[in-house]
């Protein structure tokens, strides 16, 4: 049996007072302890966050990192072993809004899935689609080139050491989410793709599910059997919502 996962991606969100007064929140929560948890925040707060959370099962990770482990001429970037060192258990890869508006492409993330793999951090891949391209019927086509980078240098072993994150374009941030059954189906797809390569790995790999998980749809979500829980944008801000969210998993 896969354990879920349930994450929040706090995104470019936050002021020091807005931070304080949602780790008090989420401190309050009753948290299932059959479920991963985890929150990503901007990274001038993670350490902050650690701190806040330390006895709370929740796990801090990174929203993006270098894509080179080792210390370097860099500026501005959080290198991958800087995230292990502070705390981190997970960092995000290949978020949608990393492609598109840092122009993050295949070999980059590649890049950053084995730094995070290196410093024992476990990588979030996120792939998907957009509207256009599941318009025209690609988006297996997509999501099956997004994860071969990484099938093919790490395979399903390597993969299953971090977790996949199916995150259709069209749902993010757009209260479009993508019906329960059309989520499943691409998650089947993925997890059939792993299996095609070693079925006794793909069987482990968290596939969790982005784009506009609400706590009023996420238990549908859950509830599918290729569905190991979510990456939740907006919906983590509200610590009560995120609450209910990681109690629907
Ligand atoms: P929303 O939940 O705000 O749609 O964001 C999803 C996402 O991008 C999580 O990484």
């Amino acid at each position: 049996m896969r354990r879920l996962l349930v994450a929040g991606n706090w995104k470019m969100h936050g002021t020091r007072q807005s931070v304080d007064s949602l780790l008090k929140g989420l401190n309050q929560q009753d948290w299932p302890d059959n479920v991963d948890l985890m929150i990503a925040p901007p990274s001038l707060y993670i350490q902050h966050c650690l701190e806040r959370l330390s006895g709370s099962p929740l796990y801090v990770g990174g929203q993006s990192c270098a894509y080179q482990a080792e210390p370097g001429a860099l500026t501005g970037e959080i290198s991958a072993a800087q995230l292990r060192d502070a705390g981190c258990e997970f960092v995000l890869v290949g978020h949608s809004e990393r492609r598109s508006l840092f122009g993050e492409t295949d070999e980059v993330v590649r890049k950053k899935f084995a730094a995070a793999l290196a410093c024992g951090l476990r990588p979030v891949l996120c792939v998907g689609e957009t509207l256009e391209q599941r318009d025209a019927g690609r988006t297996a086509e997509v999501v099956g080139t997004q994860l071969k980078v990484i099938l093919d240098a790490f395979g399903v072993g390597g993969l299953a050491q971090g977790v996949v994150a199916y995150e259709p374009v069209w749902a993010i941030g757009t209260g479009l989410t993508a019906e329960p059954d059309q989520a499943q189906d691409v998650h089947a797809m993925i997890r059939a793709r792993l299996a095609m390569l070693d079925d006794e790995q793909a069987q482990l790999v968290q596939i969790v599910y982005g784009g506009s998980v609400k706590a009023d749809n996420a238990e549908a979500l859950f509830a599918m059997p290729d569905i190991d829980g979510g990456l939740v944008g907006g919906a983590s801000l509200n610590a009560d919502e995120f609450g209910a969210i990681a109690r629907a998993a």
